[in-house]
């Protein structure tokens, strides 16, 4: 066996083992008995160990190092720069700390539930200052450019700077704060009212399951199931699947959710088989997976001329109260912006800015600028600043979220980041079809097959920003999401 064969014998291995806890994974938050999750959690943990030990073993190292005097393909190559990346960032921290890290973070998210439902941030803080030194640590032993969040950062971002992020946030920010102004300036009245009305779970799933197929996602490769807080998850390739949560009271939730989780697992359907079995097998980074799911969402899935062509199709599954809503109500109606305190109701507009506050709390965190304890105050304050409400306790402040608890830190930033890198695709697309023309006639093919050969078949071959840059000819740019975001509510609140 060559080296190069070895090295292909264990990204085998690799795969193998994180296909069986993928699977574990999305058995445990759908279908598993209550009674089976303990010992699976534990069978997952052994599963996890052994992948670590994997990508850290002896025979990796000497692999990659062999492997880079010599000539070999470019996915090979690629393979290799990451799985050397995967080796440093564990390689260099130390053993007892990896492990005060796991042990630490499942405490702190039992606090975390604690501490919401007794509404206090005092029974959380004190392990949220441990994860907070733990993850400067971390950040140093990966390394960084400039600042030492990057290390955090490229660990979802690769190659991204706090530089760039201060430089795109900064702007953006600016200009949603002003638009949200003018919205809630705006006369237009808007009655969101009208979406809640019954609407029978068998009939919410139908409607799902006949946008996932127009979308293009292959049945033959994934499938949907329920679940509590809705996911899409790659196995492998060819299993690719969706979940999707259905509320009665409110259709938008299935509706909305499975178009976003199809947006995920249509870039995982179609990846290239050349880097199946290899650790390309999946997404450039988490801001490009998002960019998929939230143009699908939003950009598609929220856009006038969508509701144009699957209104009357939205009438055949929907129930007799929605029969008389006229368009115009309908479209404004699942458009409507509403500054509010929690992220995951946020609407299209506000939604980055829920992000960009957690960005700049976090970042100030890790260079030591603020203290855990001082982080309800500082985040109450922002959202005053930026969205003009403010929570009356943590449970709607800084609680809200499990991130933190977890111990993940660099992680908030990909969602504005998916957001951008969308809107940049999107202004970038209509230069190449006439999708508005496209999604009117509810012909996706071709959407599905410029993302496909844009972004989905390459990977992890491309690192983010190499990748916006090569298909929009231009480095990322947030001015098209505030472009697309001001002509799109002008229009909805007529500013
Ligand atoms: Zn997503």
């Amino acid at each position: 066996m060559t080296s190069e064969d070895k090295f292909i014998d264990l990204m085998k291995e690799i795969t193998a083992y994180s296909e069986t806890i993928a699977l574990i994974n999305w058995d445990l938050r759908t279908k598993i008995p209550k009674k089976g999750a303990n010992q699976r959690s534990e069978a997952l943990g052994y599963l996890a160990k052994h992948v670590h030990q994997l990508k850290t073993s002896d025979q990796m190292k000497q692999l990659i190092d062999q492997l880079k005097t010599e000539k070999t393909s470019p996915i090979i190559e690629k393979a290799l720069e990451e799985c050397e990346r995967e080796y440093q960032k564990y390689r260099h921290i130390p053993t007892e700390e990896l492990v005060e890290f796991i042990s630490l973070s499942s405490q702190s998210e039992t606090a975390w539930q604690e501490a919401r439902e007794k509404n206090d941030f005092s029974i959380l803080q004190p392990y949220l200052e441990k994860l907070v030194e733990l993850n400067k640590k971390f950040a140093v032993y990966r390394g960084y450019q400039e600042n030492k969040y990057e290390g955090l950062l490229n660990d979802y971002e690769p190659g991204l700077t706090t530089e760039l992020l201060d430089q795109v946030f900064g702007q953006l920010k600016s200009e949603l704060i002003k638009l949200v102004e003018k919205v809630n300036r705006s006369k237009v009245n808007i009655d969101q009212t009208l979406l809640l009305h019954h609407f029978p779970k068998q009939a919410q799933e139908k409607f799902s399951l006949a946008i996932l197929n127009k979308m293009g996602y292959d049945f033959d490769a994934g499938r949907l199931d329920e679940t509590i807080h809705p996911f899409a998850i790659g196995i492998n390739p060819n299993d690719v699947r969706v979940t999707t949560r259905f509320d009665e009271e409110d259709f938008r939730t299935a509706i909305f959710g499975t178009i976003h989780e199809g947006g995920h697992a249509l870039y995982e359907q179609n990846i290239d088989p050349d880097l199946y079995q290899t650790v390309l097998a999946t997404g450039a980074s988490m801001g490009i997976h998002e960019s998929q799911s939230l143009f699908w969402e939003n950009f598609i899935g929220r856009s006038r001329s969508f509701w144009q062509s699957h209104f009357e199709l939205f009438k055949e599954y929907a129930p007799a109260p929605f029969q008389n809503i006229d368009f115009e109500s309908f479209y404004r109606a699942i458009n409507e912006v509403k500054p509010s305190l929690i992220r995951i109701e946020a609407d299209e507009l506000t939604y980055s800015l829920h992000i960009i506050i957690r960005y700049e709390l976090e970042k100030a965190l890790i260079d030591g600028d603020l203290q855990v304890k001082d982080l309800p105050e500082a985040w109450n304050q922002k959202m005053e600043d930026y969205l003009g409400i403010k929570p009356t306790n943590d449970r709607e402040g800084v609680l809200q979220d499990i991130h933190w608890a977890a111990g993940d830190f660099g992680y908030f930033p990909t969602y504005a980041l998916g957001y951008m890198y969308a809107a940049q695709l999107h202004a970038r697309i209509q230069n190449q079809i006439n999708l508005d023309s496209m999604i009117c006639s509810g012909d996706f093919e071709p959407i599905k097959a410029w993302l496909t050969e844009q972004i989905h078949r390459h990977g992890k071959m491309k690192q983010p920003l190499e990748m916006i840059e090569q298909v929009t000819g231009e480095g990322l740019n947030p001015n098209y999401l505030i472009n697309y975001l001001t002509s799109k509510y002008q229009d909805i609140y007529q500013l």
